[in-house]
């Protein structure tokens, strides 16, 4: 019997799908996947284990060990928002290689991002045929047109708590809010919300850049160059591009082949 694998983020939407496969395909069919990338907030895995109390099933969490500045050391690359090797190493290629011949992988793509459903079906079919293993791609928020609203009524109606970061204001659950691929509106929100985290990143990429002095996680900016010049209010948010505002959620859905 193929499985159908949900890919969890640790965020509402994929949670949502979750409980779309399972009400669709049943406990038996429906394996809950989740990339641990170790950079996770601690309130995610509350989040988890709530849903496994609720659907009553175990979430497979799969990990090479390794957190994403321990992939930049490895790979002698800095992730950014060109060049996300940790979604890539940490889940796309993991799932890439967990998933069987005639698996079915569920993604919670929404419509505002329907521009990456049609690329992730281009990749899956890619991989489909590179590694000799066919698999189906659902997007069930795009299909069933459902919209942030209804995700946010279905957990209030489980009595979940939905995950503290939505509650700071931040749209995904990823990597403690510290994603390398997010714009510069993003990083200001993390240092504001949890200046610890934008510190953690802050001496990563410090100390990355003893061996690598033009690495940045920023487009122009070192981390400490741009937390300084918010300090010294230096920044024009209404000046903002639409890459400075950039939110990309990770679900192992890199546009990569491996
Ligand atoms: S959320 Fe961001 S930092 Fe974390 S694995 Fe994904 S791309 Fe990398």
């Amino acid at each position: 019997m193929s499985r159908v694998i949900v890919a969890l983020s640790g965020g509402m939407a994929s949670a949502w799908c979750a409980h779309w496969a399972l009400e669709t395909w049943g406990k038996e069919q429906v394996v809950l996947y989740f990339n641990d990338t170790k950079w996770e907030d601690a309130d995610l895995y509350r989040f988890l284990d709530d849903l496994e109390d609720h659907f009553g099933v175990k979430i497979v969490k799969d990990s090479d060990g390794r957190n994403p500045e321990e992939v930049f050391n490895d790979q002698h690359l800095m992730g950014n928002s060109r060049i996300a090797i940790c979604s890539r190493v940490l889940k796309a290629e993991r799932l890439q290689k967990y998933y069987g011949d005639g698996d079915i992988l569920v993604f919670g793509i929404d419509k505002s991002e329907e521009h990456r459903a049609v690329r992730i079906t281009q990749v899956y079919a890619d991989v489909s045929v590179k590694r000799k293993k066919k698999c189906q791609v659902f997007f069930p928020l795009i299909d069933q047109g459902i919209e942030k609203w209804q995700v946010r009524d279905w957990l209030k109606s489980t009595g979940i708590r939905q995950p503290r970061l939505y509650d700071m204001g931040f749209a995904h659950n990823n990597c403690a809010g510290g994603c390398v691929r997010a714009g510069k509106k993003h990083w200001n929100h993390l240092l504001k919300n949890l200046p610890e985290v934008f510190a953690e990143r802050e001496r990563m990429e410090t100390e990355f850049r003893f061996s690598y002095p033009n690495a940045t996680i920023l487009k122009d900016e070192t981390l400490e160059q741009f937390r300084n010049r918010m300090e010294e209010k230096d920044v024009q948010p209404e000046l903002w591009t639409e890459e400075d505002k950039a939110v990309v959620e990770c679900v192992g859905i890199c546009d990569v082949l491996t």
